[in-house]
């Protein structure tokens, strides 16, 4: 299974991660600690795409130099079932976590779900695509 994110460069280049990391972190001013630990939390974004990108990772928007070492396209499917157990323990780890607080994470995944959804629906008709052709 290749993913091919065709044009990612105004949300995933290096240069708009910056620039992102920069404006989140520029709201939580008021305490400089928490404002770095927030951008680097939004960078870490463009760090956890690299290994799994498949060379779609423009340096800036429109740069002809692209990054991703592409284990999307080498591990096919294995790669959104490793990714859906890694989401599931972090889901996992988040709710223990918060509770032990005596918050509820019940809002925060559902709202986070519903923004996956639309990804793991284009997984899936991308993989029933493939299947299909599997089949002529
Ligand atoms: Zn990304």
């Amino acid at each position: 299974m290749f993913f091919d994110l065709s044009f990612v460069d105004w949300d995933d280049s290096l240069l708009m991660a910056v620039l992102w990391s920069l404006v989140w972190g520029a709201l939580f001013l008021k305490d400089k600690l928490v404002a770095l630990v927030a951008a680097l939390a939004v960078f870490s974004h463009f760090i956890a795409d690299w290994p799994v990108h498949n060379n779609d990772l423009a340096i800036y928007p429109h740069s002809e130099l692209h990054l991703g070492w592409g284990l999307w396209g080498r591990l096919g499917t294995v790669s959104w079932i490793l990714e859906g157990f890694f989401a599931l323990t972090l889901v996992a780890y988040s709710w223990r976590a918060q509770a032990k607080r005596g918050v509820s994470m019940l809002w925060p995944s559902v709202l986070r779900s519903r923004s996956r959804r639309r990804t793991w629906f284009t997984a899936y008709w991308s993989l029933s695509a493939s299947s299909c052709q599997a089949c002529y």
